[in-house]
């Protein structure tokens, strides 16, 4: 048996999600024709509340759009130090969207707007940069799949309101923190001019993001995607898979965040992690010497994530069942022991 815990990105497409990625109608994307992408895009931007969708190769190109979209060359884009833009998307804001970072530090993932509006910088005169939009991270990855209080977005959005900035969500996992907090997907939605949505994460579709914003910036949006070489022609296939993980695979989450504490609570006894800090998905491990840990762990069919020399972590998906949760917990109580 094969457990593979090192990412929610591991899952492959369910009998009944690749039927409906074979019975696709599809048509030329780059033209605006393929129905199923277009089924795709309104249905994301329903459920967000907003006008307008656009469907992209990854979750790095629909942040990368949505922040081009909201600050120009020059500006400044506010985020958090340990968030998947800053940290992950290998400088594609600078390189791409010439756009200026500033971070705060992150504490574990969470959200205090206090912090956030002192760090804020207002144009004074010509020679500073002046912050023209935040970005958030819902679920909070590198934090650990942390959910963000909707009480602190609302008022992230009302400081932004006052300070005449906009905002972004990485909302790679959002579907996660919807089901985590009950908070409904259009609540988060309305607070935020942008949101990026990943279906190739828990949803377990095998490619796609799509951003929601209003219908003006979605328009500019083809634009950007052109450029960056994500107009993709017949993609209905691929927004099949990402419509019928919309309409199967969303309220499922609750199991993983079920199997996720519960492989929290048997290890936590070892001192590897701590189980009150699993909101959903992603379970923080540390371990004096984690590779060797997961090299062993693989050695018996279990794959765990390194981050660093004592860190890493463990994710639950789709193709992550109880008994694969009773074989991981085997496997690593066996080794911590
Ligand atoms: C996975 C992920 C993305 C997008 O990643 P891609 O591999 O480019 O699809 C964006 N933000 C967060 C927080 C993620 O975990």
């Amino acid at each position: 048996m094969l457990v593979d815990l090192r990412s929610d990105t591991v899952t492959r497409p369910t009998a009944a999600m690749r039927q409906a990625m074979f019975d696709a109608e599809v048509g030329d994307d780059v033209y605006g024709e393929d129905p199923t992408v277009n089924r795709l895009q309104a249905a994301a931007a329903a459920l967000l509340g907003h006008e307008a969708g656009l469907f992209a190769p990854s979750g790095s190109m629909t942040n990368q759009i949505g922040i081009q979209l909201l600050v120009a060359p020059g500006e400044e884009l506010l985020l958090d130090s340990e968030s998947h833009i800053l940290a992950h998307e290998v400088g594609a804001a600078a390189v791409i969207g010439g756009i200026s970072t500033r971070s705060w530090s992150s504490g574990g993932g969470r959200l205090d707007v206090s912090v956030v509006s002192e760090s804020v910088h207002e144009s004074l005169a010509y020679h500073t940069v002046a912050t023209r939009a935040i970005a958030v991270e819902n679920t909070h990855n590198r934090g650990g799949g942390t959910v963000i209080d909707i009480d602190q977005l609302r008022r992230l959005r009302a400081l932004a309101d006052e300070r005449g900035l906009l905002l972004h969500m990485d909302g790679a996992r959002l579907w996660n923190a919807h089901v985590a907090s009950g908070v409904p997907l259009a609540e988060y939605g309305r607070l935020f001019d942008t949101v990026s949505l990943c279906f190739s994460k828990g949803l377990g579709a095998p490619v796609g993001s799509v951003l929601v914003a209003d219908a003006e910036r979605i328009e500019r949006a083809r634009s950007i995607r052109k450029r960056m070489g994500g107009g993709m022609r017949q993609a209905g296939f691929l927004a099949a898979a990402a419509n019928y993980a919309l309409d199967h695979h969303i309220n499922r989450l609750a199991d993983d965040h079920v199997r996720a504490r519960r492989l929290a609570e048997a290890l936590e006894p070892y001192g590897v992690t701590t189980a009150a800090g699993v909101e959903t998905n992603i379970v923080l491990l540390r371990h004096p010497e984690l590779g060797k840990l997961s090299a062993a762990a693989a050695e018996q069919g279990v794959l765990i994530s390194v981050l660093g020399r004592d860190q890493g972590r463990l994710l639950t998906h789709l193709d992550i069942s109880d008994d694969g949760v009773d074989h991981a917990l085997t496997v690593l109580t066996g080794l911590l022991r």
